[in-house]
C-alpha cells in the first residue's frame, strides 16, 4: 500500500485495495478511507477522523503515521479501527471546506442544502460509519475520536468536545482524554451537527471532537505539540496502557447558550481575532442584537469560537460556564 495520505491527495485509487500482515488485515474502503482489523478477537471498534476540515494538517499526518506504522506491523493493532480523512477535496486545495461546513453536515444538517461533492461526502461517512458500526459483536464498545486544529488562537491550546449525551462517558474514553493532556474539556449542552454527534446519536459511541492547537499548512506543523494524543491513540489501538498522569491542568466547563447570528444587526464584542476561551465577567456586554445587550449574568463566563462574520442564522460562537 502506498502512503495513505499521498495516495488521497492523489485521488487515485490504490493498485491493491487489501492487504494484511501477521498482525491484521487492511482494507481501502473508499477515498481517504481504509479499515484495519487485527487477527486476534477485539473489544473495541474505534472511528479515527481528520481533515473533516481541509485545512487542518496536523491531525492529518498523525493519522497517516498512524496508518503506515499499522500496515508496517510496527503498531500492534489489537482493536478495530476505521481511519478517515474526512475531506481530501478541501484537502487538495488547502482550504476549510469548499461551499458549506462539513461538519455541519451530519444529523440531518444538509437537509436544507444542495446536494453537492460536501453533502454527497457527509453522506458517504455517515453510511460508512454505519456498516462498521452495524458489523460489530454486541460485546464490542464503540468510540469515535474526530481530530481537528483550531483556527484562531486559543488561551487553552488543546481541548476535546463532548457531544451531548444522556449517559454518562464511560471510563476508558475519560482515561483517553486525560492520557492526552488537555487543557480543557468542553461538554455540549444541546444536540449537533457534527460528525462526533452522529456517531454518539446514532450508535451510542464514545465519541469526542479533539481541537490540537492551531491550523498550519502541511509540513510545517510540529507534531511534537500533539504528542500526548498520538501516543494516547497508539495506547487505545494496541491496548497498551494509557499512562494515567498527574494531570490537574485540565479546566471543565459546560456549554450555557449558542449564539447565534438572528440578522445584521448582530454585533460581538470582541476583536476579531480574539482568542478562544476569552473570559467575560458579570455586567460585561457580551453581544448586541436588535438593539439588546446580552449582559453577563454568571460571576464569569469564556466565550469559545467567537465568529461574528457567520451567514445569518448560524452560530456566532458559544457561551460556557466553568463546570
Ligand atoms: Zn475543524
Amino acid at each position: 500500500m502506498e502512503d495513505f495520505l499521498k495516495l488521497t491527495l492523489s485521488g487515485e485509487q490504490p493498485s491493491q485495495k487489501s492487504g494484511e500482515n501477521q498482525i491484521l488485515l487492511w482494507e481501502w474502503i473508499a477515498e481517504g478511507i481504509i479499515q484495519f482489523t487485527p487477527r486476534q478477537s477485539y473489544q473495541k471498534a474505534i472511528v479515527l477522523s481528520a481533515g473533516i476540515h481541509g485545512n487542518e494538517t496536523a491531525p492529518i499526518e498523525i493519522l497517516n503515521q498512524i496508518c503506515t506504522d499499522l500496515i508496517t506491523g510496527k503498531l500492534h493493532l489489537k482493536e478495530q479501527v476505521l481511519m478517515i480523512l474526512g475531506h481530501p477535496e478541501a484537502m487538495r486545495q488547502g482550504v476549510r471546506y469548499l461551499n458549506n461546513d462539513l461538519n455541519r453536515m451530519f444529523c440531518g444538517g444538509r437537509v436544507h442544502l444542495d446536494e453537492d461533492q460536501e453533502t454527497q461526502r457527509a453522506f458517504q461517512l455517515e453510511n460508512t460509519v454505519s456498516d462498521f458500526f452495524s458489523h460489530q459483536n454486541h460485546d464490542v464498545d464503540f468510540y469515535h475520536y474526530d481530530l481537528h486544529t483550531a483556527i484562531r488562537a486559543s488561551l487553552l491550546p488543546t481541548f476535546a468536545l463532548l457531544p451531548l449525551k444522556k449517559v454518562p462517558y464511560n471510563t476508558t474514553l475519560l482515561e483517553s482524554l486525560n492520557a492526552a493532556q488537555l487543557d480543557a474539556i468542553v461538554s455540549h449542552n444541546c444536540a449537533g451537527k457534527t460528525f462526533t454527534s452522529y456517531t454518539s446519536e446514532q450508535f451510542n459511541a464514545q465519541s469526542c471532537t479533539l481541537e490540537l492547537g492551531k491550523a498550519q499548512p502541511f509540513s510545517h506543523n510540529n507534531l511534537e505539540d500533539f504528542e500526548a494524543t498520538n501516543v494516547m491513540l497508539r495506547a487505545l489501538l494496541s491496548q497498551t496502557n494509557l499512562c494515567p498522569t498527574e494531570n490537574n491542568k485540565t479546566k471543565y466547563f459546560s456549554v450555557i447558550e449558542n449564539i447565534i447570528k438572528n440578522n445584521h444587526s448582530f454585533k460581538l464584542n470582541i476583536p476579531a481575532n480574539a482568542p478562544n476561551f476569552t473570559s467575560f465577567s458579570q455586567g460585561e456586554i457580551l453581544y448586541s442584537q436588535d438593539k439588546q445587550d446580552y449582559i453577563v449574568e454568571n460571576e464569569k463566563i469564556w466565550i469559545l469560537f467567537p465568529n461574528p462574520d457567520v451567514k445569518v442564522g448560524l452560530r456566532a460562537g458559544l457561551i460556557l460556564k466553568e463546570s
